[in-house]
């Protein structure tokens, strides 16, 4: 039987031999999933021999990998934004990325007082459950119009033992009365980016992911139905790709407007409060 260094370091070459972009982390997080073991025995059990059993899950999950099945998807859960989320094909893993926009989104918070507060598109839950966890005062409503991802998310908010009010349906449809702080990761990338997206995004819904010939389809829908229903202090908050945040932004009329960068540098969220009356 191999040891475990020996089967770590099989694992970051067949998964480098793949073309896997990050053969390290990915090995590790497979090695130790497959063999039921934590960070530390990488450290102090590397030279024991691991089990039949153990090597064999590992095998069957190094060759999904190898074929690209995301590795959030092998592992079927994520720690995100301080709440673990169960990923699967239902809904769009969910990205480090989007962590900025729950940051900007507890900020706004921080100047509320019982805050009412809604995600539009939730896929797995990510932002509504991170914002309920971080802020149990706020009233936190919840959307999405693929029933599948609702369904995840249900099943992701009892998982932290959460309590987000869940609506199936189009952007707001479905909820009534105003929202101090409107967020949003909708869909965001140009439709041509089918053809160019890495074999692992082609495991997330495509309606998660495009949105129109320049990607605002959806946003732009969505900011012309957010002025009913944010309040006159509201904030709204939304991820978009560095591509095309700026055009929105521009085409905000009626609204103060901030791009902010993600934390690569990339102008990423625009957050936007609605013109005062003079
Ligand atoms: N909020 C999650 C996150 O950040 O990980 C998921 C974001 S994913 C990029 C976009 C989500 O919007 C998907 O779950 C998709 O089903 C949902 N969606 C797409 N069109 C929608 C619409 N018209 N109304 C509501 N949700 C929509
Ligand atoms: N950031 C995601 C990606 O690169 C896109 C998510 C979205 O469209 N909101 O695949």
């Amino acid at each position: 039987m191999a040891t475990l260094r020996d089967t770590l370091n099989w694992t970051v070459n067949t998964l480098k031999d793949a073309g896997i972009p990050s053969p390290e982390v990915d090995a590790r997080e497979l090695v130790l999933f497959a063999l039921g073991l934590n960070r530390t025995a990488l450290l102090t059990r590397a030279h024991e021999e691991i089990s039949a059993s153990g090597a064999t899950r590992l095998r069957e999950l190094v060759e999904r990998r190898a074929a690209r099945v995301p590795l959030q998807h092998l592992l079927g859960e994520v720690e995100w934004g301080g709440v673990r989320l169960r990923t699967d094909a239902r809904a769009l893993v969910p990205r480090p990325e989007t962590e900025g926009l729950l940051e900007l989104s507890l900020r706004a918070l921080q100047e509320m007082t019982l805050p009412r507060v809604v995600d539009i598109g939730t896929g797995t839950g990510a932002i509504a459950l991170g914002i309920q966890q971080a802020t149990s005062e706020a009233e936190v409503w919840a959307t999405d119009i693929s029933a599948d991802a609702l369904a995840l998310a249900r099943e992701n908010a009892e998982l932290n033992d959460l309590c987000v009010n869940f609506v199936h349906g189009n952007l707001f449809a479905g909820l009534s009365g105003r929202f101090d702080l409107i967020v949003s990761n909708p869909p965001y990338l140009p439709e041509s980016d089918r053809f160019s997206a890495q074999p692992e995004v082609q495991h997330d819904p495509t309606l998660a992911l495009y949105s129109g010939p320049d990607g605002l389809d959806l946003p732009r829908e969505l900011v012309r139905a957010a002025s009913q229903f944010l309040s006159p202090a509201g904030v709204l908050l939304l991820e978009l790709d560095p591509r095309n945040v700026d055009l929105l932004a521009r085409e905000m009329q009626g609204w103060q407007v901030e791009v902010r960068p993600d934390l690569t540098g990339r102008r990423r969220f625009l957050r936007a409060t609605p013109d005062r009356p003079a």
